[in-house]
């Protein structure tokens, strides 16, 4: 019998401890914590993202500080934006958002937000210090995965784990927290000679394909844990993981539904980043 594990329902109770958290930092410090969060342009989806993380900075008690510049802004304007905030004492976290118009140069942006304040964890000093197995302030994403796993005690050390997809974002954190955390890890992508073999030696897979119902239940191995970051539409446009998880839940120990599995835990990775950002600031 398969256990789901309900993402919005631990992002309540870890949003509930951030919160607390957030107190205490203004009871000590005399100060809220605070997030800088930039949206350059009018993209819808990122409109949205941005009005979501604003919302949870108000759940958990953290200061936003929301900066909406026009998609025609400046390189130089938008590096001074975030050199300004990187000195400004009240900002523990800065975010841009993410994807920046074409003729920004989007790696340079992120490589201006300072390391202990890059609360994304995108930046190459972040990724870097990650890939050394150091701490740091790692990927949302990924990081609410890690969470689920540790909530339900799922054995990690020593375990097989497969992550199918290698983005920046998701699949490469995603494997170096795995292997931070000892389980065996593969990477697979698109040019994965066998997909289907190394899936079903996974006795943790992670799917971010981004492909509707892409992971079957002839790719999942007997009582393996099934995470689902995917995000999709199914043909009736309906929102779906990479999952087929009507088929592959039978087979699961644990699954992650598509809506309410990993998707709720992204934004409360980033207020607990924001978090850790200020603590470790502060020295607290
Ligand atoms: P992405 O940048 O498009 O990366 C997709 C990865 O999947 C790539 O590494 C690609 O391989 C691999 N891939 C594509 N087709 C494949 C195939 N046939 N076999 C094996 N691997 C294949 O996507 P992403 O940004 O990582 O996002 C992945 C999914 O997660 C999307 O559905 C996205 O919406 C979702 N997402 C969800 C959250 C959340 O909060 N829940 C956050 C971020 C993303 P190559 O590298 O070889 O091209």
């Amino acid at each position: 019998m398969y256990e789901i594990i309900d993402g919005k329902q631990l992002s309540a109770s870890v949003r509930g401890e951030i919160a607390a958290e957030a107190n205490r930092f203004k009871q000590k410090c005399g100060r809220q914590i605070g997030l800088a969060v930039i949206l350059v342009g009018e993209d819808n989806a990122s409109q949205i993202y941005v009005r979501n993380k604003i919302k949870a900075c108000e759940e958990v008690g953290i200061k936003s500080f929301a900066y909406y510049l026009p998609q025609s802004v400046a390189q130089n304007e938008l590096e001074d934006l975030v050199k300004e905030l990187a000195d400004n004492g009240e900002v523990d976290g800065i975010l841009v958002q993410l994807p920046l118009p074409a003729h920004i140069d989007a790696g340079k942006i992120l490589g201006l937000i300072p390391v202990e304040k890059d609360v994304d964890g995108f930046s190459e000093q972040n990724m870097g210090k990650l890939a050394m197995g150091e701490e740091c302030l790692a990927a949302c994403t990924p990081n609410g995965v890690m969470t689920m796993l540790k909530s339900k005690n799922i054995p990690i050390k020593g375990k097989k784990a497969v992550v199918v997809g290698r983005s920046n974002i998701v699949g490469r954190p995603m494997a170096l927290l795995l292997l931070n955390a000892d389980a065996t890890v593969t990477v697979c992508h698109s040019k994965t000679a066998d997909l289907k073999k190394e899936c079903l030696s996974a006795d943790i897979l992670v799917a971010a394909v981004g492909k509707a119902k892409f992971i079957t239940a002839d790719m999942v191995k007997v009582d393996a844990t099934v995470i689902d970051v995917g995000m999709n539409r199914d043909e009736n446009g309906k929102l779906c993981g990479d999952v087929d998880f009507e088929n592959v839940k039978d087979k699961c120990s644990y699954i992650t539904p598509v809506p309410g599995g990993v998707g709720p835990m992204t934004i409360t990775m980033l207020m607990y980043n924001t978090c850790i950002a200020a603590f470790r600031r502060e020295k607290i």
